[in-house]
């Protein structure tokens, strides 16, 4: 197949199907790895792949290895929260969402290393969030998760530079996502007040941000966290 070809977890909803859908514009053929089917496909593939479990990764990079030959992009954007204050926290929610958000995204980027490695080009993307920098109560395991995703990003991006292989971050801010529609009013009004931009993005504001890292016009840009959060990461400002 002569079309580029991109793999984008959790595609199926949320900004990961914004990213697809963007990818899709973008001129990829995009194939969605998720746990769950999308209500859309387009033109898409998409592949069952629980990330958190190698035996899926492998046989989803065995079955892009079979099918097309090459992998043009990888966007690791599935991940999970279970927020607890940490005396609180059960060991199994540290240990899950560690599995999905930093090994799972470890997991994917070993197999496609192999093969961006061997064809000398490819283009990384992975979704960590600005909870990375460690200022929100109650999300030890996600920030543990996400901070693990950036120095990941840096270690890659030093990894595969000689290979071609260019390795960024995106680190979103609050963003309009099921994920985000499950908090109570109270927790929204008071993570929008401490936004700069006093709004909450929109999950088109990332699939920009991940449109131009795997372009052309990104080239000479890798090992990068690039913050889209309304200026959130700058501070907050309650005061
Ligand atoms: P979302 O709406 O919950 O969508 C995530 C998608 O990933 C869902 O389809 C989900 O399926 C799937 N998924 C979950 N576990 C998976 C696994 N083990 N293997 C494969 N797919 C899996 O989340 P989102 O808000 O779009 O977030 C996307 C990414 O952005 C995440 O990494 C998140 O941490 C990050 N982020 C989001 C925000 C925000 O404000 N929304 C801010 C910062 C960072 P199920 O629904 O069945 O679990």
């Amino acid at each position: 197949m002569d079309r580029k070809i991109s793999v984008v977890t959790g595609g199926s909803k949320g900004i990961g199907k914004s990213i697809a859908e963007q990818l899709i514009k973008d001129g990829y053929f995009v194939i969605v790895a998720d746990v769950d089917e999308p209500a859309t496909t387009k033109s898409s593939g998409f592949v069952s792949c629980d990330i958190s479990n190698y035996d899926d990764v492998v046989s989803l990079f065995g079955l892009l290895r079979k099918k097309y030959g090459h992998i043009d992009v990888l966007v690791n954007n599935a991940g999970i929260i279970r927020d607890n204050m940490i005396w609180n926290m059960p060991k199994d929610d540290f240990d899950f969402v560690v599995d999905v958000n930093l090994k799972g995204t470890w997991m994917m980027c070993k197999e496609a290393a192999k093969i961006m490695r061997e064809q000398k080009s490819g283009k990384i993307v992975n979704i960590s969030s600005r909870a990375w920098l460690g200022n929100n109560r109650g999300q030890s395991n996600y920030t543990a998760s996400k901070a693990g995703i950036v120095g990941l990003t840096r270690v890659l991006a030093l990894e595969l530079g000689k290979y071609g292989v260019n390795v960024n971050a995106v680190a979103p801010g609050l963003i309009d996502t099921p994920l985000t529609q499950g908090l109570t009013e109270e927790v929204m009004k008071g993570l929008i007040n401490a936004q700069p931009t006093k709004k909450v993005g929109k999950p088109e504001d990332i699939a920009n941000a991940v449109s131009f890292l795997i372009s052309e016009k990104s080239n000479f840009i890798t090992g990068q966290i690039i913050h889209v959060d309304g200026g959130r990461s700058i501070g907050s400002t309650i005061f």
